[in-house]
């Protein structure tokens, strides 16, 4: 059987390991959409290896670039927030949804209205607006499939299972490129410092949000919207190997660990050809090599995006799109400069609290529009605290 796919991000990390497997399995399937932003290049000669029917740059500015570049093929070439999205509505069994930011949700939800397959890796779409992706899938006979490696294993772990014997979840992280830095450097680590992970290559802004553990609090509030465990049910575990990936406790009291190497293609591989299990090009686990496996607390004050996720859960509504959309605006000013690393959570904290305040997380159902206006009013606040304290 041939199956269509469609990958959104297929330029970044996790769509280049995406089309990696595609490679390697060329027979099986029909590649329908490719979307990327900058890199031309890239995203036009992966379209003529693919040949895939449409390839979309994110950048209206590149469109003529990307014509040019697949002038002769038949390749369509689009451009423009739009059409990505017009581009998940053509029928495909199989999505990769792998933006990175609140991008990938509209396109996401394109996606699940076809009523197949999505595979999700934009945890932003799922902590913006869980409720909505969520029913999204629902109402349209969808099914996600997570490919965060700490959701594909919890999802792993409970195959066969029962949610409700789940007494609690654990997802490790490694401590990212600052784990054993004296705090009081913290302040002044550059972004290029923040932009090496000790074991998982992956783009620069979630290895950023690695050092800072933004990832790892995006992905307890993730863990919360897809799999509707409670708050106190998720831990985190600072786990320096990043072999162990997340581990479930049931209520008799075992524990159901997913280990593997820290290579992306298990995941996406995993939710390629879920139910089935083929063969993956990943390394073999080798545990007299690895030796020892070292688990440890967070430690708040190093972490303290770790505790706003769990605000961000109690405060409930639209305080997911707040957190992300002020997470995103820090995090770039962080890259450009504009504001230290340790400021980061110091302004998300502070749009928290105003959005908290001014109760504006509860305004509004879950739609589009509602979970847009929320990331824009955060990003707009977010950008006044940073004026105010860089003065
Ligand atoms: P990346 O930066 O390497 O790639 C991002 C992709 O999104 C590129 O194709 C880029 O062109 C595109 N893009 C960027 N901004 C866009 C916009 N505004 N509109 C449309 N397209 C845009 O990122 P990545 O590391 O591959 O991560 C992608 C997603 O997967 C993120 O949500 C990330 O959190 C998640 N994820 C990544 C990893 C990993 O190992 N890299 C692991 C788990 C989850
Ligand atoms: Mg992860």
């Amino acid at each position: 059987m041939v199956r269509r796919i469609s990958i959104f991000g297929a330029t970044g990390s996790i769509g280049q390991s995406t089309l990696d497997l595609i490679r390697r399995d060329r027979a099986h399937f029909r590649v329908v959409a490719l979307t990327g932003g900058q890199n031309i290049a890239r995203l036009a000669a992966d379209a003529r290896e693919f040949g895939a029917e449409i390839a979309v740059t994110a950048d209206p500015a590149l469109l003529p670039d990307l014509r040019a570049a697949l002038s002769g093929s038949g390749i369509e070439a689009a451009a423009g927030e739009a059409a990505i999205t017009e581009a998940a509505a053509r029928p495909a069994e199989w999505f990769m949804s792998a933006i990175v930011g609140i991008a990938g949700l509209a396109p996401g939800l394109a996606a699940l209205e076809q009523g197949t397959t999505l595979a999700l890796a934009n945890k932003e779409s799922l902590v913006a607006a869980g409720p909505l992706l969520m029913e999204t899938a629902r109402r349209h006979g969808a099914r996600i499939l997570p490919v965060d490696s700490e959701h594909s294993a919890i999802f792993q772990a409970l195959a066969g299972e029962e949610a409700a014997a789940v007494e609690r979840v654990t997802i490790t992280a490694s401590g990212g490129a600052f784990r054993d830095w004296p705090l009081e450097r913290l302040a002044h680590a550059t972004p290029e410092e923040a932009a090496t992970h000790p074991n998982w290559s992956m783009g620069q802004r979630i290895t950023i949000d690695s050092a800072s553990m933004f990832n790892k609090a995006l992905e307890i509030i993730e863990t919360h919207e897809y799999f509707g465990f409670s708050p106190d049910q998720i831990e985190v575990l600072v786990h320096p190997q990043s072999l162990v990936h997340a581990l479930v406790t049931f209520r008799d009291g075992a524990t159901m660990a997913h280990l593997g190497a820290p290579d992306m293609r298990h995941a996406i591989g995993h939710a390629l050809y879920w139910p089935e299990r083929r063969e993956l090009p990943v390394v073999r686990l080798d545990l007299a090599a690895a030796g020892q496996l070292d688990f440890a607390a967070p430690d708040p004050a190093r972490y303290p995006a770790l505790a706003l996720a769990r605000e961000v859960m109690e405060m409930g509504g639209l305080a997911g799109a707040a957190f992300n959309g002020a997470k995103e605006h820090a995090l770039t000013a962080f890259i450009e400069r504009r504001i230290g690393f340790t400021q980061m959570a110091e302004v998300v904290a502070a749009v928290l609290e105003a959005i908290g305040r001014a109760g504006s997380h509860r305004a509004g159902a879950f739609t589009l529009a509602n979970v847009a206006a929320m990331d824009q009013m955060a990003r707009q606040e977010a950008e006044r605290i940073i004026n105010r304290i860089t003065g």
